[in-house]
């Protein structure tokens, strides 16, 4: 099992984290690196510039996320 790690410090909100990910691109309002409407379904948002984990239990670990940013800022991390 792997566990969603976020580092506010080094996230600059550009949102490529939010709208790779498979399950917040559930909702087709995942636009603009908001994120899914229904927080319910959202893993990942940008809130006020920095990203922020919603709902980390529904991350399967598939790593679009990790992959998407360009500073470094997620990381999967084994638990
Ligand atoms: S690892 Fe995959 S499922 Fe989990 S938040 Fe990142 S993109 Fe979404
Ligand atoms: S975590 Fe990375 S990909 Fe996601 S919004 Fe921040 S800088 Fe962009």
């Amino acid at each position: 099992m792997y566990k969603l790690e976020v580092y506010p410090e080094k996230c600059h909100g550009c949102g490529n984290c939010v709208v790779s990910c498979p399950v917040n691109a559930r909702d087709p309002n995942t636009y603009g690196g908001k994120g899914p409407e229904d927080e319910s379904i959202v893993i990942l948002r940008v809130i006020n510039g920095v990203v922020n984990i919603i709902n980390g239990d529904l991350c399967g670990g598939c790593g679009a996320c990790v992959e998407s940013c360009p500073v470094g800022a997620i990381k999967l991390v084994i638990k």
